[in-house]
């Protein structure tokens, strides 16, 4: 049975990505120091023999038993609200916990998959965004933790790719949402669905006119899964090119939700927000034969069944 490390695991993707392998019939470690996870994303899991849990914060040093076949790499705040309260740990997850886990690989000789992000490319000033773009990042801004967390973690990543010749992975994830994202985590879909839900106003950031292009998480899961069986090494984007301004995307969440005491209220753009966000996915589609297949309608759908059932409705 080959065994496979996930950081993060209690996180929205950790714990998907869980599920995948455990589903492909690999042996599962997850571990994570529950920073920003949850235990509830993944206690389904216990009772299988194939799955162990680890309560470690990877900024340590990280040490796991026995052989190794992969690491994939997804511990880290992920959402603009976190990396604001927590600047320093967004900054040494990324560099430090990225070091420990690159050490780890090369140790066990395992091969090893970051999580990177559409963060790299900052405010874009190219649209879409291709894995060519080198970026719009401003390094001493309240987002640079996290743009610079993950550019680190790309440059490291490609280091010991070069230097200790391990066998590396780099995925650049775009929005991406589904079941098991935190209610309260800030970020724009769960903050949608449960203002929508409880009949609140839908707090639209700036004039709603930015852009983002959502991705379902099994799409997302499906491109990791083929990334890290592929023998490809450069960086490779993951998500689903469908763009849409935030203002039409509350416009779709009141809909579904069908609240009629739910409206808009508009706030301050936060510093830095991205203007606009689209994948370029043509190496996706060139590499690993992937492309998205669950459409906005399908997963905001399914993502629904879930709020429904976390958010309660006053
Ligand atoms: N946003 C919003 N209302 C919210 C939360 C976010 O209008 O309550 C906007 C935010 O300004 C950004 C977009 O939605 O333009 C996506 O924000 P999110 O925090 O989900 O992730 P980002 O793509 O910025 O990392």
């Amino acid at each position: 049975m080959k065994k496979v490390l996930i950081t993060g695991a209690a996180g929205f993707l950790g714990s998907h990505l869980c599920d995948r392998f455990i589903r492909e019939g690999y042996h599962v470690i997850g571990m994570d120091n529950l920073l920003t996870g949850n235990m509830a994303n993944i206690e389904h899991l216990f009772p299988l023999p194939q799955f162990e849990f680890y309560y470690h914060d990877i900024t340590k040093f990280v040490h796991v038993p026995g052989d190794l076949d992969y690491i994939l790499h997804f511990a880290s705040p992920a959402s603009p609200i976190d990396y604001l309260k927590m600047p320093i740990q967004t900054l040494k997850v990324g560099a430090l916990g990225t070091h420990n886990l690159l050490g780890l690989a090369r140790e066990k000789k395992a091969r090893i998959l970051v999580a990177s992000t559409s963060e790299v490319y900052g405010d874009p000033l190219e649209h879409p965004q291709s894995e060519e773009y080198w970026g719009n990042v401003n390094p001493v801004g309240p987002r640079g933790v996290y743009d610079e967390a993950k550019r680190f973690l790309e440059a490291i990543t490609m280091a010991y790719h070069t230097f200790h010749k391990v066998d590396t992975r780099i995925v650049r994830i775009f929005n991406t949402y589904g079941p098991r994202m935190r209610v309260e985590d800030g970020r724009v879909l769960p903050a949608f669905f449960s203002q929508a839900i409880r009949g609140e106003g839908l707090t639209v950031f700036g004039d709603g006119s930015q852009t983002r292009s959502f991705c379902y998480v099994d799409d997302l899961v499906e491109g990791i899964y083929r990334l890290l069986l592929s023998d490809y090494t450069q960086p490779v984007n993951i998500g689903n090119p469908a763009e849409i301004t935030i203002r039409e995307f509350a416009d779709e969440i009141m809909a579904l939700v069908g609240n009629p005491k739910a409206h808009i209220v508009t706030r301050p753009l936060p510093v830095d927000d991205p203007k606009v966000r689209q994948p370029d996915i043509t190496r996706a589609r060139e590499v690993l034969n992937w492309e998205p297949k669950v459409d906005r309608k399908e997963g905001l759908q399914r993502t629904y069944e879930y709020f429904k059932q976390v958010v309660k409705a006053d």
